[in-house]
């Protein structure tokens, strides 16, 4: 039985979720006045992400558009001939690029034609398609092969990186968010926080009046955010930038409604970033300790993921510890060393100098 507070909200893991239940399939719930919540559905593990409606004059603005799948399609209609009483989307903003977020931005702009608001970094990002090819590029089996997977690891994970038919239409066109950008919309001011490591440019929208932070994938209750190195950016610090925003996600109250894009709304931000926070300190720490003696990322994989339970959880792993690693890299706390093509992560011994950084090629 969950633990419920005088109002009815329940209390778990520090925070405090005043929905106990999303809405139904094609339904909304308002969160506060002119803001719905409506769900889509995935068909994955993680079988849904939350939309958020704002209502202005005499339409909509949609914040995220769902996968580009029938059954989003579905939901869109019927959401539109039913809880927006046929009024149009006069705008659509997109947090980040993730399928998830923008698979029907094209096809409702093109249906309402209407603006796409969106950072710059995020709109070129849904341009780069991965690998489609049958042999994909050699960066792309370098990249596994130098984290000390084999060949057959890197081609068993190709159609999951694919998934050609879930890739999204893009926008013809795009307006331009920025980090202090206003948007404003039905009588508030949203105002674009940006945060990085999980995308490159991932907008988040914050209404100071009103107490609300519409927070994408940049802050979840329970999940913990995918922070990984891409093939396309191997010496990335992913990291880095993530644990960075996430201290300017702290400068913001503490008592802020926020609207996520999975699971449900909920009030304590200041611990969730907490909790975030200490994920990766702990997976820092534990991946130190394990590469004082010389190990492979994915050797070290195995150490901070224990229960991987499908190609697509290694998939997710491997780049996360590339991104623990490259982390530590750049503290000056570990060293790359490289032999046959595959990369060592070894701890930097006391008295040891690191002025050389490690050696990027
Ligand atoms: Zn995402």
């Amino acid at each position: 039985m969950a633990e419920l507070d005088h109002n009815g909200h329940e209390l778990k893991a520090g925070l405090r979720f005043p929905w106990v239940a999303p809405p139904a399939a094609g339904e909304t719930l308002e969160v506060a006045p002119g803001v719905l919540w409506l769900r889509m559905p995935l068909p994955f593990g993680l079988d849904h992400i939350n939309l958020y409606l704002l209502r202005h004059d005499d339409g909509w603005v949609a914040v995220d558009s769902g996968l580009a799948t029938e059954q989003s399609r579905a939901v869109w209609e019927q959401v539109l001939g039913g809880v927006l009483e046929g009024r149009p989307l006069l705008a659509l903003v997109c947090t980040h690029f993730h399928y998830d977020h923008s698979g029907l931005l094209g096809w409702l702009a093109e249906r309402f034609r209407c603006p796409v608001y969106m950072t710059h970094a995020e709109y070129q990002a849904i341009h780069v398609a991965p690998p489609q090819d049958d042999e994909p590029h050699w960066a792309f089996h370098q990249y596994y092969r130098q984290a000390g997977l084999s060949e057959e690891d890197s081609v068993a994970f190709l159609p999951l990186i694919r998934q050609a038919h879930f890739r999204p239409t893009p926008p013809a066109a795009f307006r331009r968010l920025r980090e202090g950008s206003v948007l404003p919309i039905g009588g508030r001011r949203w105002q674009v926080v940006v945060g990085r490591g999980h995308s490159p440019e991932h907008a988040c929208l914050y209404s100071a009046e009103d107490g609300l932070l519409i927070s994408g994938d940049q802050v979840l209750p329970r999940i913990t955010p995918t922070v990984g190195v891409s093939v396309d950016e191997p010496d990335g610090d992913p990291l880095r930038d993530w644990l960075e925003s996430l201290d300017r996600l702290g400068q913001l109250p503490d008592e802020v409604l926020v609207l996520p894009a999975h699971e449900r709304p909920f009030h304590g931000l200041h611990t969730r970033l907490t909790q975030l926070r200490e994920h990766h300190r702990r997976h820092l720490d534990l991946a130190l300790e394990r590469c004082a003696q010389p190990c492979t990322a994915a050797e070290l994989m195995a150490e901070l993921f224990p229960r991987l339970r499908s190609r697509f959880d290694e998939l997710m792993a491997i780049a996360e510890t590339l991104a623990h690693c490259n982390y530590l890299i750049g503290e000056g706390l570990l060293v790359r060393e490289t032999e046959a093509g595959v990369h060592r992560y070894r701890r930097v011994r006391s008295g040891e100098t690191t002025g050389a950084p490690s050696s990027p090629f």
